[in-house]
């Protein structure tokens, strides 16, 4: 399959390629576009064979359920059922935004779209792209991260492009995403509403719309040592995956900075001795610190951070390391978001100095 490029620009011009590109998703194929946290590959959520081809195209396993993307909030009642009252105050305060709610499944949503699952993920980005996509295309959009099952989720075309070609119809290019890190997701059929996944929103930003709001304790991250505990099984199915495993070994250190500083140069020393390049993702402290090793930052700001993450893995992904060691990234808004990604990342490993 050849999968075409277009670049959107917000103008008069763009119209043709969203005809284009809506006529795509209703006769069954995929567009991958950009939204306001990281790229997505879009089907119609309403055809079960739309559905598949996502998962495979992504080689994601079929029990990870995929996202719904609507427009307008009037789509909703065709999407779930015994939708709660909640929701409308939700809609008003977050949405268009980085926020996914799991409510009971509407009929008119194949069991393909959910992974198997009764409930179904639904949200509206904040994104004139994405949101003109679901315009054209008529319909409610199902769709995951663009990127190959395990790999960093995609913040720039290019990022789908190296994952995707050949395997989908076509990428919006609507250049780089705002956040870079994927939604918060809020379960509101547990009878305590249940945060499943950390993004840009916190459980404390819902309390005064939900009253209490659980966190999933399979993401918990624990103060001593920032490790979730791995034998409690997380709600959300794509949680439990190995996901944004860049190909070297990652680990992440913590502690206090000066030691952390000599931990990572001590590592970097030994492997390179040994011929290994080593990678080391940077907080926005002085690279001179690291007289070794390929030096990248993720930057000083959470907001820095959750926009330079996802590319980094990928960049190092391109050079010939071995092993990456990475500066704790927690701290501000975004914080628990990015150590949930980067310990995932990690595959759990922590050297805590
Ligand atoms: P992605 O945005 O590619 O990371 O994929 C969507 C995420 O939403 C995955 O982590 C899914 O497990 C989660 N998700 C989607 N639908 C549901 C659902 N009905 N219940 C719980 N989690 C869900
Ligand atoms: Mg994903």
């Amino acid at each position: 399959m050849k999968t075409v490029i277009h670049k959107v620009q917000e103008n008069e011009n763009d119209r043709e390629i969203y005809e284009k590109a809506g006529e795509i998703i209703r006769r069954g194929g995929l567009v991958a576009f950009p939204t306001e946290t990281v790229y997505g590959l879009g089907g119609d959520a309403y055809n079960r064979d739309s559905s598949r081809k996502i998962y495979a195209a992504k080689g994601r396993p079929s029990d990870n359920p995929l996202i719904v993307h609507i427009c307008d909030i009037c789509q909703l009642p065709d999407i779930a059922v015994n939708i709660p009252s909640c929701v409308k105050d939700l809609a008003e305060s977050f949405w268009p935004g980085p926020l996914t709610l799991i409510m009971k499944r509407s009929d008119r949503i194949p069991l393909e779209t959910t992974g198997g699952l009764d409930t179904v993920a639904v949200r509206m980005p904040d994104h004139k792209t994405a949101l003109d996509l679901i315009r054209y295309s008529q319909r409610p959009i199902a769709a995951p991260s663009a990127n190959l099952s395990g790999r960093p989720s995609p913040t720039k075309a290019s990022h789908v492009f190296t994952d995707l070609n050949g395997r989908i119809d076509m990428i919006l290019d609507g250049g780089s995403v705002g956040i870079g890190v994927e939604s918060t997701i809020i379960d509101l059929t547990s009878h305590t509403p249940m945060l499943l996944r950390p993004g840009y929103y916190l459980a404390e930003d819902f309390t005064e719309i939900l009253g209490e709001v659980q966190t999933d304790p399979a993401i918990k991250i624990l103060d001593s040592g920032l490790k979730p505990d791995e034998n409690i099984r997380p709600k959300a199915p794509g949680m439990k995956y190995r996901h944004y495993a860049p190909k070297a070994e990652l680990n992440i250190v913590t502690g206090d900075d000066k030691k952390v500083v000599e931990m990572i140069n001590r590592l970097v020393a030994e492997k390179e001795k040994a011929g290994i390049r080593c990678g080391i993702i940077t907080a926005g402290e002085d690279p001179s610190l690291y007289p070794l090793g390929v030096i990248k930052d993720a930057g000083g700001s959470d907001g820095e951070r959750a926009y330079s993450l996802f590319g980094i893995l990928r960049e190092f992904d391109e050079m010939n390391v071995g092993f990456i060691y990475a500066r704790d990234l927690s701290g501000g808004r975004l914080g628990n978001a990015l150590m949930n990604r980067l310990y995932k990342a990690a595959a759990g490993k922590i050297i805590n100095v």
